[in-house]
C-alpha cells in the first residue's frame, strides 16, 4: 500500500493550503482560495505523469468508472464485457448505468484476453470493461484488433494500475476513457477520489458536465451556467484533491522502490522448482504494486497460503477466496441481490451467471497468490520475506 506508507509533511501542507482558506469546493470562489485550486493541480499533475490529454478527478475510483463508461456512451441494455476477477466495482459501475454485464475469460496477464473476448462477443455487445489488475496490463496489441475489428467501445478500468503502461503507452489511454483509483489501497491515496482520463475532448467535456448535474463549468456564476445534460454529483472536494496532489507527487520515486524490491524477490524465488509468476505483456510497464506468485495448482496454492498462515507471513492476497476480486465468491450478484430493481433484472441476461463457466480463469486465479509490495521495505526486509516464501513453497512443494 504505497501511498499509504509514505503520508508526510508534502500531504499536510496541501491539506493546509486548503485549510486556511476554508474553500472546500472545487469551483470558483476564485477571490477567496489564495490561488488555491487543487483538484485541477491534481488533475495536471495526472496528466503530466501519464501523458494523458485530458484528466477528470472525481471522488472515487468506482464514479470514475461510471462515468468512463456513461461519458463513452455506455448505458440501458448495452452488452458489455467484463472480467471475472477484479474488484467488484467494475461490475456494479456496468449495472448501475443500465448496462449488462458479461463475463469472459482471463489469462495469465491477470486481465481479459483478446481471445476470450472474442468468443464473448455476441450481436448485442456494445464495448468492453478491460481492467488492468495487480499493477500488470492487458496485453494490449491484440486486444486492440479485436476492438477495432469488432467496432466496440472499450474503457479501461486502470483503478489499480496507475504507473503502468503498454510499450510506452499509459493505461487507461487506450480505450474511448479510462479509470484511475486513489483509494486508501492504491498506489497513491487521496483518502477517496478517483480520476477519469480520455485523449478525446468531446468525450471529456461529457464527463466534466456528467460528474458535475451537467454543468459546463463555463463563466463564473455558477447557477447561471448552462446545462447540456443530465448528470450526478460524483464531485471531488477540495481536501482529497490536496492529498491527491501530494501522493501523485510521489509516484516515480514509488515506482521506482516497488521495481526494485519485485525484482530482488523475482530473482530469490524464481529457481524455486515449481514456482511461476503472472504474465507481464510489457515488463517494462510494471508497476510493481504486486509480486504475482504462480503455483502449479489450486491445492497447491491452498497449501502455500495455509503454511504461510501457520509461519507467520504476512501481506498476501489469495484472491480465488476472497470475497470482492473473484466471482466464485460473488454470491449476491449471482442472486441478484438488490435494494431496487437494476435494469439487468428487467431485460434480463444473456448468460446465466449462476451458471458460468470459464474454466482458464478458474486454473489462473486458483494457482494466484499475490504479495504487496511496500516501497518503504529495506533490502533486508525483502531478503527475508523471500526466504520465508521459499522455505514455505519449498516445504509445500516437496510434499505434492
Ligand atoms: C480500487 C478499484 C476500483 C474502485 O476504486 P474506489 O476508489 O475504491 O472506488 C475500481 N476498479 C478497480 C480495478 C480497482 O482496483
Amino acid at each position: 500500500m504505497p501511498g499509504t506508507e509514505l503520508f508526510g509533511a508534502d500531504e499536510r501542507k496541501e491539506i493546509n493550503d486548503v485549510l486556511e482558506t476554508g474553500i472546500l469546493f472545487r469551483y470558483g470562489h476564485d477571490a477567496l482560495r489564495n490561488g488555491h485550486w487543487k483538484a485541477k493541480e491534481f488533475e495536471a499533475e495526472v496528466r503530466k505523469q501519464i501523458n494523458a490529454p485530458f484528466a477528470h478527478a472525481v471522488s472515487s475510483g468506482s464514479t470514475a468508472v461510471i462515468t468512463a463508461l456513461a461519458a463513452s456512451g455506455i448505458g440501458a441494455g448495452d452488452e458489455v464485457i467484463v472480467p471475472p476477477f477484479t474488484f467488484i466495482a467494475t461490475i456494479e459501475a456496468v449495472l448501475f448505468v443500465g448496462a449488462i454485464p458479461i463475463f469472459a475469460e482471463l489469462d495469465e496477464t491477470l486481465c481479459l484476453s483478446a481471445d476470450g473476448i472474442k468468443k464473448a462477443i455476441t450481436p448485442k455487445t456494445k464495448g468492453v470493461c478491460l481492467v488492468h489488475m495487480c499493477g500488470g496490463m492487458g496485453d494490449m496489441d491484440p486486444i486492440m484488433e479485436v476492438i477495432k475489428e469488432h467496432n466496440l467501445i472499450l474503457v479501461d478500468d486502470a483503478g489499480q494500475a496507475f504507473g503502468a503502461s503498454y510499450k510506452g503507452k499509459a493505461v487507461g489511454l487506450f480505450g474511448t476513457a479510462g479509470a484511475f483509483s486513489f483509494d486508501f489501497f492504491k498506489i497513491a491515496t487521496a483518502g477517496e477520489g478517483g480520476i477519469f482520463v480520455t485523449k478525446d475532448e468531446e468525450v471529456y467535456k461529457r464527463a466534466d458536465a456528467y460528474s458535475d448535474h451537467g454543468h459546463n463549468h463555463e463563466g463564473n456564476n455558477r447557477g447561471m451556467e448552462n446545462h447540456p445534460i443530465l448528470g450526478f454529483n460524483y464531485r471531488i472536494g477540495e481536501l482529497n484533491a490536496a492529498v491527491g496532489l501530494a501522493q501523485t507527487r510521489r509516484v516515480p520515486q514509488v515506482l521506482a522502490a516497488n521495481r526494485k524490491h519485485k525484482a530482488a524477490l523475482t530473482a530469490a524465488l524464481q529457481s524455486v522448482e515449481g514456482i511461476s509468476f503472472s504474465r507481464l505483456a510489457d515488463p517494462d510497464g510494471d508497476s510493481a504494486t504486486f509480486l504475482n506468485l504462480m503455483m502449479p495448482n489450486a491445492t497447491l496454492a491452498q497449501a502455500l497460503v495455509d503454511e504461510m498462515n501457520k509461519e507467520a507471513v504476512t501481506g498476501f492476497n489469495y484472491w480465488y477466496t476472497n470475497m470482492y476480486h473473484f466471482i466464485n465468491q460473488w454470491d449476491h450478484l449471482k442472486e441478484m441481490r438488490t435494494t431496487s430493481k437494476l435494469n439487468v433484472q428487467l431485460l434480463g441476461a444473456s448468460q446465466d451467471y449462476k451458471a458460468l463457466e470459464l474454466p482458464k480463469s478458474q486454473e489462473v486465479i486458483g494457482r494466484l497468490i499475490s504479495f504487496g509490495i511496500r516501497c518503504t521495505w529495506t533490502d533486508e526486509e525483502v531478503q527475508q520475506l523471500a526466504t520465508k516464501i521459499r522455505n514455505c513453497a519449498q516445504k509445500v512443494l516437496a510434499g505434492k
